[in-house]
């Protein structure tokens, strides 16, 4: 059993002073407030319940910054793609898993304790599968292993280049699976997953409603109904127009329609939404799947934030593309893309409050449950994925305990960080993951072989 005494921790009923956590098997036991340290205590200064990241593409942290280059009339999500399947062409199963590892490593000392890995690439260049088919996911496995971090696998279908089911494209080749192929995958990776500690989850991702077709997402969705479920779903516009122009309805629409979306659902870049789509996937008990950054850095517009909010809409955080890993900056930009749209201040939290602490502790549930972690605060009972941070560094210290999520979003960078504990075990220590060096030479000579190629 391990202990961990805060001088302050936010529990799920509110802040409390003096706290001493009991730890085992990677679950809080029992919360006890208003007692002293004693001598083998891990001490910390303050606990926080650390979030799930929901949403990654591990093997694109490789190639963040190569795409920044301006190509008049060339930019755009199309042809960033573009760029992406050029780059994702080349890579080994060794480089996926050396990549994951480092982005994993990443992850966890920005302050997450998990991640939804929706994983794509499947086969061999030029699509012939890899005698074990489920090859790239098991080096997802391994790259989780290695670091500690919370995975919750989301092996994706991928069938069709586009919408009104297109051939796969040349790039696309290494995606590509029809149903039963599929199902072959997901039950190799789910033999495959028990090898990994008892936290490690594993659900479904149909990858957007143009990579499937209606008949084939129904078939996959019925036999897969306990979920998590993942689906990008609107980020571009033009995504929106193809959709609307081959199945008659805008794609949030056409879905809440036509799937029996709930709680087991998380919806990716629900970013082009009207109003009454926000309204009633907010209804709907799905989670929004937020991933600012990307967002940003894709031109893909801004999500309907207030009225999603004011509806009692779920939402987590995810970092997409990995082209900056940092939650503190996630979580910020989430709420200035609103505020500029909007010429607005405050604006992410119903009614009145304190935007920090509604932003963090909205995606801590949020991403939980959409990983399907039993975390996202801290209660007996649920798994210890928690995150230590110092409230007297310098971008914190002038603050009441009461403002403290509101300068960790858009005051602190994400080295206030000092511990992170992913289903108990303790891997950032200092600021610093365990394995940070040796997890990072690793990459470094995979990268090298890479860029030489
Ligand atoms: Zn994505």
């Amino acid at each position: 059993m391990a202990v961990i005494y805060a001088k302050q921790a936010l529990l799920d009923e509110g802040w409390a002073t003096n706290v001493r956590l009991d730890l085992r098997d990677g679950r809080i036991v029992s919360i006890n407030p208003g007692t002293g340290p004693e001598a083998n205590d891990t001490r910390v200064d303050t606990l926080l319940p650390a979030l799930g990241n929901l949403h990654s593409h591990a093997f694109q942290r490789a190639m963040a910054g190569m795409t920044e280059f301006r190509q008049a009339g060339r930019d755009s999500f199309w042809t960033w793609r573009e760029l992406m399947y050029r780059f994702m062409e080349r890579l080994t199963p060794e480089q996926i898993e050396a990549i994951a590892a480092q982005v994993y490593v990443e992850m966890l000392e920005a302050g997450y304790a998990s991640v939804g890995e929706f994983h794509y690439i499947h086969h061999q260049p030029g699509g012939a599968p890899y005698d074990n088919i489920a090859e790239l996911s098991e080096r997802i496995f391994a790259a989780a292993s290695r670091t500690g971090i919370g995975l919750t696998h989301l092996p994706v279908l991928y069938s069709y280049g586009g919408a009104g089911q297109a051939e796969l494209s040349a790039g696309q080749q290494r995606f590509g699976n029809n149903v039963d192929d599929f199902e072959h995958l997901f039950d190799a990776a789910s033999a495959a997953l028990r090898h990994l500690p008892g936290d490690a989850r594993i659900g479904i991702a149909p990858h957007s409603l143009r990579a499937t077709s209606p008949g084939e997402l129904s078939r996959l969705v019925a036999r897969h109904g306990q979920g998590p479920i993942h689906i990008h779903i609107a980020e571009q516009p033009r995504e929106v127009r193809e959709i609307e122009d081959w199945l008659g309805a805008r794609p949030v629409e056409w879905l809440l329609d036509n799937q029996p979306v709930d709680n087991r659902w998380c919806l990716i870049h629900a970013t082009h939404m009207a109003d009454a789509e926000t309204h009633e996937m907010a209804a709907s008990g799905a989670i929004a799947g937020l991933c600012p950054i990307t967002e940003a850095n894709l031109g893909d517009g801004a999500f309907n934030g207030p009225g999603y909010v004011e509806a009692g809409g779920s939402f987590g955080i995810g970092s997409d593309s990995n082209v900056s890993i940092s939650l503190t900056e996630e979580l910020r930009m989430l709420e200035y893309s609103q505020r500029l749209r909007d010429m607005s201040r405050n604006v992410l939290v119903p009614g009145e409050g304190s935007v920090g602490r509604f932003l963090y502790t909205s995606a801590a549930r949020g991403s939980a449950q959409a990983l399907a972690r039993a975390s996202g605060s801290i209660a007996t009972g649920n798994l210890a994925d928690l995150v230590a941070i110092d409230s007297q560094s310098a971008a914190l210290c002038a603050l009441s305990r009461d403002r403290l999520l509101d300068g960790l979003v858009f005051a602190a960078t994400d080295r206030v960080v000092t511990d992170v504990w992913s289903a108990g075990r303790h891997v950032v220590r200092g600021g610093q993951h365990v394995e940070r060096d040796a997890v990072f030479a690793a990459y470094r000579s995979a990268i090298e072989r890479l860029v030489a190629t």
